[in-house]
């Protein structure tokens, strides 16, 4: 549903086709968007939501191609850092960059800038 909104499937004017908890022998099940159209899929901000997630290019009802998406290990302005002093939230050219790192088995992003641990939320 997030995928879905960030990309502003409900404003398409092509077909988009929603189906959740689809049967999956991997995952239990899953959920698909069928997107009926070429458009720009930003494989970060993807990564950001869900790190499993698989993009398949389909052509004339064959995959053409198959993208694992993966959590990135570096992010650039995709959310704020939280250190409030940060000059990434003050200064506008500053845009926020973080590198991938682990914390007690959870995902943080470490700020360039002022090495402050972020959790994000997109
Ligand atoms: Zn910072």
């Amino acid at each position: 549903m997030k995928i879905f909104e960030k990309l502003k499937l409900a404003e398409a004017d092509f077909p988009v086709v929603l189906l959740i908890n689809v049967y999956s022998s991997k995952h239990g099940k899953k959920d698909i968007i069928k997107i009926e159209n070429k458009i720009d899929l930003d494989l970060t901000m993807l990564g950001l939501i869900d790190p499993n997630l698989t993009v398949n290019i389909i052509e004339n009802d064959e995959i053409v191609n198959k993208m694992q998406v993966s959590i990135p290990k570096e992010v650039q302005g995709m959310f704020k850092c939280k250190n409030p002093r940060c000059i990434s939230n003050f200064d506008e050219y500053a845009t926020p960059k973080f590198v991938l790192a682990h914390k007690n088995g959870k995902i943080r992003y470490r700020c360039s800038y002022c090495e402050e641990l972020t959790s994000y939320t997109i």
